[in-house]
């Protein structure tokens, strides 16, 4: 692998087929990059067939489908990444369906970012988002070890029953409504007990809720803000549509869910930036410190801003620390009052790729990758070979 290279063609962008992945695959189309999505089956159509590329048309030029997303890690998947010379780019995906300590040891493919920060976004592990916070100083809601320590309103995100990964939340004010509502939605199946002994207690915010999307260029030492924006969720956003009257009837029955399906770009005011420049570099400050070295590329910082006295202030709710998706950042000012033109996080991806490839400082934006290359142990799965032939079948 030649990673001081000045060829983009050499490289393939590959990801997981969801999430954000046309995104990564567009930007890098735009930049000359060859692109590959792996697809679970059942849920490929999207990269096999809609936005296949076919002459100027669509930007996913290679496709491999496996039976699980997990299966990123297999050998079979390793060996055709290899022969593409890809540069992986991590999504949600990896954290909600790759083992992640696969994707750290046993991952032989250069991949962008910090891969050991990925699993710092699971509030169960240590250190975790709120270290970074803490160690940033930047404010996040109060955590209540117990239900006997609530005194004010507070949200409980438990993990849902049904799907581990997403969660069910549920309100309180007390310890005893903690309880009561704890325990009504145990029985009607909607949060497991087991997994509501590790829920999160939080302080409920009352702000203006915003994402604020950043990326930080190891390559220029420079902070950006590419886009803000706010997550459309189900089933709270259908409950506000209706009038009180009916939320509370309704509410009877249905418990809120707030399973994200979609994003709304949205802008913040320009007397709110600094203070957000301020929390993002003290982010990446905090996770230069934690995590060596550091945050690379896209991270998110999830926040209220609430009114105050004394000022406005940011809380931040949640964060993540890889691509956010939500393409409809682009729709927002902020990358172009920087780069004067509108960019995605894909395309600002592969500009940060295609640069380090220019400058051969590959490994700053991938770290390990060629001290890693080849060093792994090999997984059993599927043959490349057999999914190579699948390839030449579906292209
Ligand atoms: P999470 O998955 O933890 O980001 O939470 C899901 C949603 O719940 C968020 O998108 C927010 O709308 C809301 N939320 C989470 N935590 C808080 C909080 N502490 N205060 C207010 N709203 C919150």
């Amino acid at each position: 692998m030649n990673h001081g290279s000045n060829n983009n063609r050499a490289y393939t962008i590959a990801t997981l087929g969801g999430h954000s992945a046309l995104d990564v695959c567009l930007g890098a189309k735009r930049h000359g990059f060859s692109t590959l999505v792996v697809c679970q089956k059942g849920r490929e159509k999207t990269y096999t067939d809609y936005y296949k590329t076919r002459g100027s048309l669509g930007v996913v030029d290679h496709a491999v489908v496996v039976d699980k997303f997990a299966d990123l890690t297999s050998k079979g998947v390793i060996d055709v990444l290899r022969e593409h010379n890809s540069i992986f780019i991590p999504s949600r995906y990896c954290q909600v369906y790759c083992k992640l300590d696969e994707l750290e040891h046993s991952f032989p493919i250069p991949m962008f970012g910090n891969r050991m920060m990925l699993r710092f976004e699971e509030r169960y592990e240590r250190p975790n988002q709120y270290d970074l916070l803490r160690k940033a100083g930047i404010r996040f809601p109060r955590q209540f070890k117990s239900p006997s320590e609530i005194d004010r309103l507070v949200i409980v995100k438990a993990s849902e029953a049904a799907r581990g990964y997403e969660r069910g939340f549920f309100f309180a004010s007390s310890e005893e409504e903690f309880k009561r509502t704890a325990s009504e939605l145990v029985k009607a199946g909607q949060i497991s007990e087991g997994l509501l002994k590790g829920a999160v207690i939080e302080e409920y915010v009352l702000g203006v809720q915003v994402n604020l999307n950043f990326f930080y260029s190891p390559l220029n030492n420079r902070l950006e803000i590419l886009g803000t924006d706010t997550r459309r969720q189900t089933n709270i956003d259908g409950l506000l549509r209706l009038p009180a009257s009916e939320q509370l009837k309704v509410l009877d029955r249905i418990s809120v869910k707030y399973v994200e399906s979609g994003h709304i770009a949205c802008t913040v005011k320009e007397s709110l930036l600094e203070k957000a420049f301020r929390a993002g570099e003290a982010f990446v400050g905090a996770s230069k410190e934690l995590c060596k070295p550091g945050i690379i590329g896209p991270f998110s910082l999830q926040a209220a801003i609430t009114p105050g006295p004394p000022t406005e202030e940011i809380v931040v709710f949640d964060c993540s620390l890889r691509i956010p998706g939500s393409p409809g950042t682009a729709a927002t000012p902020y990358s172009a009052y920087l780069y004067r033109k509108p960019l995605s996080f894909g395309e600002r991806i592969a500009m940060e790729i295609k640069e380090a490839v220019r400058l051969g400082r590959l490994d700053e934006v991938s770290p390990s990758a060629e001290k890693l290359f080849g060093k792994f142990p090999r997984t059993t799965k599927r043959s490349a070979q057999e999914i190579k032939d699948e390839m030449k079948k579906r292209w």
